[in-house]
């Protein structure tokens, strides 16, 4: 298939792009690699093409002197991928990255396409609500936690930019999980499940978990998180997140499979979490 006719303007400063996007039938084009596909399916018909990839600044990964970073909107999964400041301070994403797609799309898709994309089954929403990113655009900052508003729809206006992704620094002692189910290596997460836990004096000081590919959003299992009061709750929050989802089935797998999976990712990603923030295996970041 191929993309409807568009003019194309390859923007050299933000404001040209927001400029451009006064136009109702514009749409950004970082990456790619979810825009192109949609256009080749005619699922889309934009009438102007405003790449900002070209745009300087927006792929930087800088520390925000809290222990925390800021990412440029523009940064590629690869980046993230293998990034020693991502790796330190946020190892959790890193590791996620390895699960989307293969070398090629990571090389182009950005994390600003991924989170306006909001892909139900994209890891980069999940990990933003399990960061507690806040994510500043053109406008505005804004919660990744308000972000989020459905299958492929989130509040960004339409001559909006996400600009940058606040991720504020993980508690001391905190280890993490990441655990992915997809049918072959590279596809879509039919679901997956990322954890935090952080210790303080033996007590578990904070746990979160987000559920990527089971509802329409990415979802923080609130009601397992506050169950994990000592490692012995590790197997009723992993039956709390199984009940908190409402998964659609389709030819890849039930509903009830979906929820099934949950269930098994959590528990999984809550031990590997409780390991590292314990120190009774893999390494702590
Ligand atoms: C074969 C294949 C397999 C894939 N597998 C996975 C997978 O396993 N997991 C996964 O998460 N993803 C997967 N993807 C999607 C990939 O991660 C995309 O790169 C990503 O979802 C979008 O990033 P992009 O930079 O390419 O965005 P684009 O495709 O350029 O844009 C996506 C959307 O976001 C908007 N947009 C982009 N940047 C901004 C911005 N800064 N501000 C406002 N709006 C913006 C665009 O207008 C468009 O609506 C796959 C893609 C392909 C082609």
């Amino acid at each position: 298939m191929k993309p409807p006719a568009f003019e194309y303007l390859a923007a050299t400063s933000l404001a040209q792009a927001v400029a451009a996007l006064a136009n109702d039938e514009a749409k950004i084009i970082a990456g790619g690699q979810s825009l192109v596909p949609m256009l080749n399916f005619r699922l889309l018909a934009p009438s102007l093409l405003v790449d900002i990839t070209r745009i300087p600044g927006l792929d930087a990964i800088e520390e925000d002197g809290g222990g925390g970073l800021r990412i440029g909107a523009l940064t590629r999964h690869h980046t993230l991928e293998t990034s020693a400041m991502v790796q330190a301070r946020f190892p959790v994403l890193s590791a996620a990255m390895k699960h989307v797609a293969h070398l090629a799309v990571r090389n182009r898709g950005t994390i600003g396409g991924s989170l306006c994309h909001a892909d139900p089954a994209a890891e980069l929403p999940g990990l933003a609500l399990l960061l507690n990113a806040q994510l500043k655009t053109t406008q505005r900052t804004v919660a990744a936690a308000d972000f989020f508003e459905g299958a492929l729809s989130t509040a960004l206006a339409g001559d909006e930019i996400l600009t940058e992704i606040q991720l504020p620094a993980l508690p001391p002692r905190t280890g993490w999980g990441f655990e992915e189910f997809a049918r072959r290596s590279g596809d879509f997460a039919l679901t997956a499940v990322g954890a935090t836990v952080s210790l303080s004096d033996g007590e578990v000081a904070e746990a979160r978990i987000v559920v990527i590919g089971a509802d329409d959003t990415p979802l923080r299992a609130s009601a397992a998180e506050v169950l994990l009061t000592d490692r012995s709750g590790i197997a009723a929050a992993a039956i709390a997140a199984q009940g908190q989802v409402s998964p659609n089935g389709d030819l890849h797998g039930s509903a009830d499979y979906r929820r099934h999976l949950v269930g098994v990712l959590t528990r999984r990603a809550l031990t590997a979490a409780w390991r590292r923030a314990s120190g009774t295996g893999g390494e702590a970041p």
